[in-house]
């Protein structure tokens, strides 16, 4: 066999919990150490290790991505009260995906993987399209009262000088309900560079919507922040790499997307992505066949699976029971992780050896070897149900003879 594939700069490896943990040590055996010579810096974000060393674990494998600029992660156990007995934890530690995006400031960007055999709910989907969610204020942190018959509401804003100007929002004959919300114009200047950047590396149009004409100060301030950036710092770019942004109204977004093929980044206000991901998601038939990728905007990607840990397989799998649990997701975070590490080293071996990889996880499934979710779905006739690992092993078998 040919010489290993080498990585100049560190690829920063944070593992995780339960079945996807499993997943992760499979695919570097069977698919990533026989033919690339892996250069990570390796951290242990399982809830163990999180717990032993009081998440600093997390915070320190932010920091690496930050210095190194591309980063895998495993899916994670995010603790509720059950986990707090299940591992004896000291504390209910935060979501680490939550951390780690505090610490980029990085919009997340979900794409689909699309196979033949898998028909999306919506058919004329032929391309995926990647859901980017604004992660941060509006309703996620907003301020609620309940409004007792006779009250009246007020919207009052201080300035620096202690100056107030009043808004009256509603005089109250019956009970009601109100919310405040707010967001940063910092805050979405980062969102809509991410969007645009993202774009840029995809090749791909961006399509952005709100409530404009309803919301004419709070929503008009995306729709004009989105546009001031746009024309100020990417249109030229956009032009040159034959991409287009076009802004519509949230309602008319949704039905061109539903008439859609596909094939471009829709950006999304916070509660319009989380509504809308779980949509696209669900229409493009499996989570186990979504990728999602942070991007910060200075640039810094961390590469992981949409979906969990995968509990209930993982507990079949301790039992010593053979699990056919899907790990392409897993797959794309690592092959989309080595082809950015290869295109910022520009070592392009290892470019091609992340297409390759992907050309082979396709290739099996088209070929109709499959983990059960997706014989489940897939049209493919002749299909065979494999269990984790001879999956990965017929991967493997197929990346050898494009290798
Ligand atoms: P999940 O792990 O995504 O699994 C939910 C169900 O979806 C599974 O039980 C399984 O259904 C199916 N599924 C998901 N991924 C699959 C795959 N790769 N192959 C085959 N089937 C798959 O979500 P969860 O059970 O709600 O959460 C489990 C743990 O994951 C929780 O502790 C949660 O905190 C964590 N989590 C982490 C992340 C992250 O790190 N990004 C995201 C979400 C959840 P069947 O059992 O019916 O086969
Ligand atoms: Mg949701």
């Amino acid at each position: 066999m040919a010489d290993k594939i080498k990585m100049k700069t560190p690829l920063v490896e944070m593992d995780g919990d339960e079945m996807t943990r499993v997943i992760w040590k499979m695919i570097k055996d069977i698919l990533l150490e026989p033919y690339v010579e892996l250069n990570t810096e390796y951290y242990d974000l399982g809830l163990e290790n999180r717990n032993a060393t009081d998440d600093k674990v997390t915070f320190d494998s932010a920091e690496a991505t930050k210095k190194y600029g591309v980063a895998v992660k495993c899916a994670t156990i995010t603790p509720n009260a059950a986990r707090m007995s299940e591992y004896n934890l000291k504390e209910m530690w935060k979501s680490p995906n939550g951390t780690i995006r505090a610490i980029l400031d990085g919009t997340v960007f979900r794409t689909p993987i699309l196979v033949k055999g898998i028909t999306p709910f919506i058919p004329t989907w032929t391309k995926p399209i990647t859901i980017a969610r604004h992660a941060y204020g509006d309703v996620y942190k907003n301020v609620e009262m309940q409004a007792p018959a006779g009250s009246k509401a007020e919207l009052v804003l201080t300035d620096k000088d202690g100056n107030e100007t009043r808004e009256l929002i509603h005089d109250f004959a019956g009970s009601g309900i109100i919310q405040g919300l707010h967001n940063h114009d910092d805050s979405i200047s980062s969102f809509a560079r991410a969007c645009f950047n993202f774009a840029l590396d995809m090749k791909q149009d961006v399509w952005f919507a709100s409530k404009d004409t309803i919301s004419k100060k709070y929503d008009h301030r995306f729709k004009d922040i989105f546009a001031e950036i746009f024309e100020n710092e990417y249109k030229e770019k956009f032009e040159k790499a034959g991409i287009e942004y076009f802004y519509t109204l949230i309602d008319d977004a949704v039905a061109r997307v539903i008439r859609s093929n596909g094939g471009y980044i829709w950006a999304c206000k916070n509660y319009d992505g989380d509504v809308m991901s779980d949509m696209v998601a669900t229409a493009y038939g499996s989570l186990a066949m979504m990728t999602s990728v942070l991007v910060s905007p200075d640039g810094v990607y961390e590469y992981e699976a949409a979906h969990g840990t995968v509990q209930r397989h993982y507990y079949r799998y301790l039992k010593g029971e053979k699990t056919s649990t899907n790990s392409v997701a897993t797959l794309f975070a690592w092959s989309g992780a080595l082809r950015k590490r290869g295109e910022l080293d520009g070592t392009d071996d290892l470019v091609s050896f992340a297409d390759k990889l992907e050309k082979a996880t396709i290739g099996t499934i088209e070929e109709g070897v499959m983990t059960g979710d997706l014989a489940a779905l897939s049209t493919i006739e002749n299909k065979k149900t494999v269990d984790t690992e001879a999956f990965l092993v017929e991967v493997n078998k197929r990346l050898a003879e494009l290798m």
